[in-house]
């Protein structure tokens, strides 16, 4: 006899159940109607991409990329190097060296279970030739992204993220100082939508913290200034920080560690060290912002971790999270489009953590209740069967959620089990109701029981919906 398993779900992945998941789609319900109220459409890329077009888009030196990225051979490669492997030697590779080959493979002969979805956004965007389209192009996507972080509350190795993304392209020789104000409305108009929506939700303790970021001309400027200042306090900073001195001294902004907040606060700030037209379109965010009712505060410390943001980035943070309170991060990324082979494009997007816009909306009570059942048909004898089949149809065409039992119940089984799901109403029906056609209701909550007409017991209900 085979071994009996247990099989469990990989460590950082879950099973999401009802009733959690009638809130799951509640939020992706709203998520499409407040993003088609804006005029975005839906994308559904494919879950994996080529390793290349992350390592490339994020960055190869940030942690998304270099730790956490399950990126791995297609396994039918894997067999084509087997076997040319067994020509060349005229051997088989044992497990190892095919381990040592798969690792040496370039990231060209990689694919991966896709981080983030913003590059392939902009993959598609090129690929399907969508300059050519009316612009902007405004798309959301929502869907599971993979990384390899160490599982927390409110942090999975396979998590849902509800993005969008405002594509355009840049039309020959524009002065990048003209549309300095057109971006900042665009800038502005993302934020107010994901604003929107977690209004829409109800989502409680709602914060917004913008920033800017610089762009090519003046960050690298700020970047050095930033390297050289931290390079003078070295010895007083952790290992990550010093590590970032040289990788990504941007990221030290980021530190939570007690002991280095007050290094950081003496910091130079990248807002006393942007370019005019960097300052002038941070300055029109805000004020747009304004003019939208959207509240905002300003955190100069806020640089975001993937390598293609400029000038506006935002966070969002939410009630009841702990430490990984971010429910939505975002910012802009012109360039990003070109990097990938397309034409000059700016763009703007943001991601939401849905598993933590979750989680939030439990903790603020709007989780809602377990939902039940309409009606539970209680039917015995067998000639009721055809009746009580016939009055489940229509009343599940009439969009109600019926409970029909498969065999006839004892009368006090049945209203138990009415009972444990939840359901208004049971509906009792036996050989004097299919004669007479007057209908047993009797209504949960108080055990109160009436006789009716189908015509009657569908008007009441719709009534009652
Ligand atoms: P990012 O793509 O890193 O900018 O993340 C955007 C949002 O996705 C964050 O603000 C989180 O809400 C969510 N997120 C990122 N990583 C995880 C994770 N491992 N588990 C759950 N949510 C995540």
């Amino acid at each position: 006899m085979a071994e009996k398993k247990k099989f469990q779900a990989i460590k950082g992945t879950r099973d999401l159940l009802p009733p959690e998941t009638e809130l799951w789609n509640r939020v992706e319900q709203t998520a499409r109607k407040v993003f088609g109220t804006f005029g975005y459409g839906e994308i559904r890329p494919p879950i994996f991409e080529p390793t290349e077009l992350f390592a490339r888009s994020i960055g190869v030196d940030t942690d998304v990329v270099s730790k956490e990225m399950y990126s791995f051979p297609d396994p039918f490669d894997l067999g084509d190097i087997y076997a040319q492997y067994q020509l060349r030697e005229s051997t088989t590779p044992g497990a190892g060296q095919l381990a040592t080959i798969a690792g040496l493979l370039p990231d060209s002969q990689l694919i991966a279970a896709r981080p983030e979805a913003t590059a392939s956004v902009c993959r598609a965007y090129i690929e399907h030739g969508m300059h050519a389209l009316p612009q902007p192009v405004k798309l959301y996507y929502m869907g599971p992204m993979f990384r390899r972080e160490r599982p927390q509350k409110g942090r999975y190795r396979q998590f849902y993220q509800i993005g969008a993304e405002v594509l355009e392209m840049v039309p020959p020789n524009q002065d990048p100082a003209k549309n300095i104000g057109k971006d900042a409305a665009v800038d502005a108009e993302v934020i107010e939508m994901v604003m929107a929506f977690f209004a829409r939700l109800g989502l409680e303790g709602v914060k917004l913290e913008i920033n800017s970021i610089g762009d090519r001309d003046c960050r690298p400027k700020y970047v050095e200034l930033l390297r050289a200042e931290l390079l003078k306090v070295k010895d007083k900073l952790g290992p990550d920080s010093q590590r970032r001195i040289e990788t990504n001294p941007l990221r030290v902004l980021d530190s939570k560690l007690e002991s280095e907040q007050g290094i950081i606060a003496r910091l130079p700030k990248i807002a006393d060290h942007l370019c005019a037209n960097c300052a002038a379109q941070y300055t029109e965010v805000k004020r747009q912002l304004n003019m939208r009712g959207v509240a905002y505060a300003e955190n100069w410390r806020l640089v975001r971790g993937l390598d293609y943001y400029m000038r506006t980035t935002f966070e969002i943070t939410a009630l009841g999270l702990g430490s990984q309170n971010a429910v939505c991060g975002g910012g802009r990324y012109d360039g990003l489009v070109e990097l990938l082979g397309g034409p000059p494009t700016k763009g703007i997007g943001f991601a939401i953590g849905e598993d933590r816009l979750i989680l939030s909306l439990q903790e603020a009570g709007k989780g809602g209740a377990a939902q039940g059942r309409d009606v539970f048909v209680a039917w015995m004898g067998e000639k009721t069967q055809a009746t009580a089949i016939a009055a489940a149809q229509k009343l599940r065409a009439a969009g109600l959620r019926v409970e029909l039992p498969p065999v006839e119940q004892k009368f006090g089984k049945a209203l138990g089990q009415a009972d444990k799901l939840g359901a208004r109403y049971a509906l009792i029906l036996g050989d004097d109701e299919v004669a007479t056609g007057q209908w047993t209701v009797k209504t949960l909550a108080d055990g109160s029981q009436t006789k009716m007409s189908e015509a009657e017991f569908l008007e009441m209900l719709r009534k009652g919906l």
